[in-house]
Formats: C-alpha cells, sequence, structure tokens
C-alpha cells in the first residue's frame, strides 16, 4: 500500500513538472513567430497598428506567464488574468509620461524606452499591490506581468532593464529563457510548498492515528 501511494505521489508531480514544462516550451514557440511579426513591422501595419499589436501581444504574453502558477494555486479567475493581462499592457503608460503627451504618435516617438521599464520598478510594483491587496499571488502577477514585458522589450531595442545599473539589449535567448522561468519558477516553488505542507499534515494524521 505505502509503495502504491508513492507511485501515485511520483506521478502526480510527474504530471505536474511536465505540463508546466510543456506550457512554457509553447509559450516561447508561440511567441517567436509574434516576435518576428512584431519586429519586421510589416507594410499593412501603421505605426499605430504597430503599437496596439505590441501592447496586446504584451498583455497577452502576461496571461500566458501568469497561467501555471494561477492553475496551481487554483486562483485561475477571470479576475487573475484581466489583473495579468492590464499589468502587462500598463507598462507602456510610461511612454506617454517620458513624451509628456497624451498623444499615440508622441508617445511612440521617444528616442528611449522610460527608466521605469526595468525589472527593479517591476519589483517595486509588486511590493506596493502587496502592502495593498495583501495577496502574495496577485503581487506576484503583477511583478511577473511588467518583468516579462521588460524582457521582451529589452530583446528588441534598448531598454533600461537593470536600471538603475548600465545596460541596453538582452539577446532573443535570454529573453525567451527569461519568459519561461517567468512561468515555471512560481509553479514549481508553489508545488514544492503544497506538497510539503501535505505531507506534513498527513505524517501528522498518521501519528495521531497511531497514538488513538
Ligand atoms: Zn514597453
Amino acid at each position: 500500500m505505502p509503495e502504491q501511494i508513492d507511485r501515485a505521489r511520483h506521478s502526480e508531480r510527474f504530471e505536474a513538472t511536465s505540463g508546466v514544462v510543456i506550457w512554457a516550451a509553447l509559450l516561447v514557440a508561440l511567441f517567436i513567430p509574434i516576435d518576428l511579426l512584431g519586429e519586421a513591422r510589416p507594410g499593412f501595419m501603421s505605426r499605430g497598428a504597430w503599437a496596439v499589436y505590441d501592447g496586446f501581444m504584451h498583455g497577452f504574453q502576461a496571461v500566458a506567464v501568469a497561467i501555471p502558477i494561477l492553475a496551481r494555486a487554483k486562483f485561475l479567475t477571470l479576475k487573475a488574468l484581466a489583473v495579468a493581462f492590464v499589468a502587462g499592457m500598463a507598462l507602456d503608460l510610461d511612454h506617454f509620461v517620458l513624451a509628456e503627451s497624451v498623444s499615440l504618435a508622441d508617445a511612440i516617438a521617444i528616442t528611449q524606452r522610460p527608466p521605469t521599464h526595468s525589472l527593479a520598478f517591476a519589483a517595486a510594483v509588486g511590493a506596493v499591490t502587496l502592502l495593498w491587496v495583501r495577496r502574495p499571488l496577485m503581487a506576484w502577477i503583477v511583478t511577473a506581468s511588467l518583468a516579462a514585458h521588460v524582457l521582451r522589450d529589452a530583446s528588441t531595442w534598448v531598454t533600461p532593464w537593470l536600471n538603475p545599473f548600465r545596460c541596453s539589449t538582452i539577446s532573443p535567448v535570454a529573453y525567451y529563457v527569461g519568459i519561461a522561468a517567468l512561468a515555471v519558477v512560481p509553479a514549481f516553488v508553489f508545488n514544492y510548498f503544497a506538497r510539503r505542507s501535505r505531507e506534513r499534515s498527513q505524517a501528522l494524521a498518521e501519528s495521531e492515528a497511531r497514538t488513538n
């Protein structure tokens, strides 16, 4: 019987791990053509249409990055996905702030990405979200959505991603590894702690049953 339980646990662990890894691989495979299209900016795409496409893709990517941890935490709700989508898109509002204009043409004409396009800013917004809503999962979703946005931008054009340190761009490989890690690592960490806590309560229940 304990052997069967062990086998069941191993297969559960394997399915959980392989599911998340496959998801991350699909995420990367899906975004390679999406990013290539964005970079090529074909003739039929005006600058405005390209900005809208790029913004939506940031939101879409943030949702894809958030799904594994939300699924593991059994919190895969429309509200949580909307938070990821909006956070992924909203970072580009800093273009308007830097351009000091509400015009889309001015916002995309700036000569450098704003200092808030950085991982430090993503972490700071996550910390403020945590203090505000007191829900670590939501705070992480906001941080990961902003961080994915920063990595994606840094792979295409000069971005202060490591602000306040000097930095410019990252390689596409670093970007794809980065978004895969943002999707995979939190889900693994969550799995690990959930399993530990389940095993601890099972051990406690077994020892209580023995003493009774
Ligand atoms: Zn951006």
